[in-house]
Order: structure tokens, then C-alpha cells, then sequence
């Protein structure tokens, strides 16, 4: 089976490990000799409570996780938490502060903006979107003076190839991350921030299933008017079984926590992704046909971004790509260009046959 398998650039949903893909194909009919497959057992039941439970707590361990934090398995996607954020976080109709780093930014500002007031205190736009500019230069300050009720950020942007190398630094604003496609990527101190989300289908596992740490007193700020569905009290209450959660897709970002784990954790994780983001954007740099899209300071370590001298070229370097076993390497459709998503999971092997490519291609062009 393994030999079969592409070196898979796609951006979300992304390439898994083969190892966590073989595990849960042997497992998937016959889960721990209960003859029947995790996603037939009752979300009530002790099997799958185990799934959970144990999925919790390697977040809790791999990411240094406190008591003070709820660790949530929601569904709806990142894009749910756009709206659930501001209805949960902001009761009071205080100004909420978002960073503009480009379309995940604007789609949850957008949210915002229909459940209170929002203020951009950075836009990338004028610039479209290729940097991000340093926190000490955001205009933080609100209309009437109160305090903001938080400060929204997006740590990576999967689109244009941004990231955030150092966070806001404002102690007295609770930090809100948006980490769909950096999470568990590198090593953060969670306690700078007061929550963080991230859809799991980039870095963490299959589409479905949507992990959220929050500060429990950020969490119970939330007003009477919030439907249950949509409070993060109700999934605290309730670990994350309020109703049936996505079973099987927690129990896929289970068995990826465990691979993680098994990398050494998020110190090693991330300086496995250093080295394959280096080695990438050295070939760029170094070659006259291929031209990063973003800042120098700002790159991500996930979303590699360039672009060739025209769209014809794009296009030819996409298709002798995938026909030598390197897909979903087309930049998204907003952009254009060319996009290596590198996340975790993709072996040093991938980006050093990418780069390889990359130079014959150059060659013969
Ligand atoms: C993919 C992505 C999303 C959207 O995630 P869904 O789970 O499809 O809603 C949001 N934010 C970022 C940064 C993403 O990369």
C-alpha cells in the first residue's frame, strides 16, 4: 500500500501520516478485537470515552495545557468558531480587535461584524496580504475608550503563505488564534493566549472535528441569549458530549497526537518543519525562475508560496509535478501561483523530491 502513495501537497484536508493511515485501516473494521470499528461503538460508551479522554490529554501534554483551560472537540469547522467566537466572548458589546492577514481574517471579521462592534487595527490589504506588520505599530485603541474584548489573530495564513513568527504582546486583551493551519506545528506558550482554534483537517487529522482550547473564565462570560449548541459552557459541561461528536474523526486526530508523540513532541515537530521550510525556500531564493510571493520575515513554515515568470509555466510545472508523484501543488484559486503545503505530516523525503524537481524543472525550462 505504502509505495502507492503520493507525496501529497494539498493544503487542507492534507496528507496524513502513513503509519497513522495503515493503523487505522487495520483497526478499521475490528477495533481492539471488540469486532466492530470505532465509529460503531456508542458515543457513551467506555471504548470510544477512552478515544477522548486520551485524545485530551496528549493536547494537554503536547501543548502544555493547564487546568485553567477546557480542551473542546467541536464540529462546524474553524469557520464556525468565526461566529461562536464573538457570541461567546464578547457579551457586553465591547469592541472586538481583529489583525487583517488576508481571507480567514476577513471571513471572521465579517462574523464579527454582524454581532457587535470590530475594529481592524491591522490590515494587510493595501499590501495584498504578502506581510504582516509588527504589533507595536496596530492602532489598539477603542471608540469609547473600553476595554477591548479581545484581540483576533489568524497565526498562519494557509492562502498567501504568512504566519506570525511572534505573537501581540497585550498582556490585558485576551489573545484569540485562529491556528487552523499551524496548530501543534511548533512550540507556543498557550498561556499568552486566551483561546485557540484550529479545524483538524491541516495538521491534526481527517475534516470533521474542530479543536478549541479556552480559558474557562473567558468561556463563562457568555450571555444568557446564546443558543446551547453554540456556548462553550455547554461543550465544557458536557466534555465535549453534548451530542454525538464526531467519533471517528477524533479518534483519527487521536492516533496523529500518539505519531506526534512518537516525533519526540512539538520542540522536534518543529524543527523537522524549520529544516523542510528551509530547504524549500533556499531553492527558491537560489533559482532565477521561481519567485516567493511574501515577505522574508513573515514566510510560513506551512504554506510555501511562489510563482514562476507566467501562468503557462505554472501551469506546466503543476502537471509534470503530479505526473511525477507530487500533487495539490496549484495556489489557491484567489492567488494563483504555486503552493507547497509542508505540514507535519509530509516527510523530509517529499520536499527534497519537490526541490529536486523544482531544479530539473529550471533546467530544462
Ligand atoms: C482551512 C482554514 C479555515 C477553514 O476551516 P473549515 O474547517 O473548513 O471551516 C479557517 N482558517 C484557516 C486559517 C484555515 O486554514
Amino acid at each position: 500500500m505504502t509505495e502507492h502513495r503520493v507525496y501529497n501537497f494539498y493544503p487542507g484536508p492534507a496528507t496524513l501520516p502513513t503509519e497513522v493511515m495503515e493503523q487505522a485501516q487495520k483497526e478499521f473494521v475490528n477495533y481492539q478485537g471488540l469486532g466492530m470499528g470505532i465509529m460503531e461503538c456508542s458515543h457513551r460508551g467506555k471504548e470510544f470515552d477512552q478515544v477522548l479522554q486520551t485524545a485530551e490529554q496528549n493536547i494537554r501534554e503536547l501543548m502544555g495545557i493547564s487546568n485553567d483551560y477546557a480542551v473542546l472537540f467541536l464540529q462546524g469547522g474553524a469557520s464556525l468558531q468565526f461566529s461562536m467566537v464573538p457570541m461567546n466572548l464578547n457579551p457586553d458589546q465591547d469592541t472586538a480587535l481583529y489583525a487583517d492577514t488576508g481571507s480567514w481574517a476577513e471571513k471572521a471579521i465579517k462574523e464579527a461584524k454582524l454581532l457587535g462592534p470590530t475594529k481592524t487595527v491591522f490590515s494587510g490589504k493595501g499590501n495584498n496580504y504578502t506581510s504582516i506588520d509588527d504589533c507595536e505599530s496596530w492602532d489598539m485603541a477603542t471608540e469609547n475608550g473600553e476595554d477591548p474584548a479581545y484581540l483576533y489573530v489568524c497565526s498562519n495564513n494557509t492562502i498567501f503563505g504568512t504566519q506570525f513568527h511572534r505573537f501581540p504582546e497585550f498582556p490585558k486583551i485576551p489573545l484569540v488564534a485562529d491556528m487552523s493551519s499551524d496548530i501543534m506545528s511548533r512550540v507556543i506558550d498557550i498561556n499568552r493566549f486566551g483561546m485557540v482554534f484550529a479545524g483538524a483537517q491541516k495538521n491534526l487529522g481527517p475534516a470533521g472535528v474542530t479543536v478549541v482550547i479556552i480559558r474557562k473564565d473567558l468561556a463563562m462570560k457568555v450571555g444568557d441569549n446564546v443558543p446551547t449548541m453554540l456556548k462553550y459552557t455547554t461543550h465544557i459541561d458536557k466534555g465535549s458530549c453534548f451530542n454525538t461528536p464526531p467519533t471517528f474523526s477524533i479518534y483519527m486526530v487521536g492516533l496523529v497526537l500518539e505519531w506526534i508523540k512518537r516525533q519526540g513532541g512539538l520542540a522536534q515537530v518543529e524543527a523537522a518543519n524549520a529544516h523542510k521550510a528551509a530547504m524549500l525556500y533556499s531553492a527558491i531564493d537560489n533559482s532565477d525562475l521561481y519567485r516567493g510571493t511574501v515577505e522574508e520575515s513573515c514566510r510560513s513554515q506551512m504554506n510555501v508560496t511562489f510563482r514562476l515568470p507566467n501562468e503557462d509555466m505554472e501551469a506546466e510545472f503543476i502537471k509534470q509535478a503530479t505526473e511525477n508523484g507530487m500533487v495539490g501543488l496549484k495556489g489557491h484559486r484567489s492567488v494563483g501561483g504555486i503552493r507547497a503545503s509542508i505540514y507535519n505530516a509530509m516527510p523530509v523525503d517529499g520536499v527534497k523530491a519537490l526541490v529536486e524537481f523544482m531544479g530539473e524543472f529550471e533546467r530544462k525550462s
